[in-house]
């Protein structure tokens, strides 16, 4: 089995920002082509995993270029063409979804790593929160609140569920 890059949200969340002068970096894969722009791999991740898909959400309604929209699925999607980096979603959302270094980023496709280059990886792995990013050989594990992104890729998150749990 190929290893899997697993990425830990958690620890973007709890890493200090203010206590170093490092932003957290940030990834993509170059396929599929995206119409919206550059994608972040923790963009997509939060609106999958994180996002309680609010049914009127208060992201969009706060957002003051209708830069957001929800798919049939109720996801949230950023439209970072849009986009003016006012973090007002960042600030409406109840539920800390969305992480306001996303914004750091916007527009600056130098500071993006490419994960389908080897090298790139090695890089990313290296500028991320010491143990945010780690090479597995392990699928999807819910158990473990270990989620599939796509085929390279899987993300570490508490997803939030309406079900009740049976005990
Ligand atoms: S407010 Fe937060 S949780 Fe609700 S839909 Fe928007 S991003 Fe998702
Ligand atoms: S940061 Fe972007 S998506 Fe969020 S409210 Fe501002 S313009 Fe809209």
């Amino acid at each position: 089995m190929s290893k899997k890059i697993l990425i830990d949200l958690s620890k973007f969340r709890t890493f200090d920002k203010k206590s170093c002068d490092v932003t957290p970096p940030e990834a993509f894969f170059s396929y599929p082509p995206n119409i919206n722009g550059l994608k972040s791999i923790r963009e997509l991740a939060v609106f999958q995993f994180t996002c309680r898909r609010c049914e009127d959400a208060p992201c969009i309604h706060v957002c003051p270029v209708e830069a957001l929209e929800k798919d049939a699925d109720g996801m949230i999607h950023r439209h970072t063409n849009l986009c003016i980096s006012c973090k007002s979603c960042v600030t409406i959302c109840p539920f800390g979804t969305m992480m306001s270094d996303f914004f750091d980023h916007h527009r600056k496709k130098e500071l993006y790593f490419d994960l389908t280059d080897k090298e790139e990886l090695k890089k990313f792995i290296i500028a991320c929160p010491i143990g945010a990013v780690t090479l597995v050989d392990m699928d999807e594990n819910p158990a473990e609140h270990i989620y599939k992104l796509n085929d390279k890729v899987l993300i570490k998150e508490l997803v939030w569920s309406t079900e009740k749990t049976v005990k």
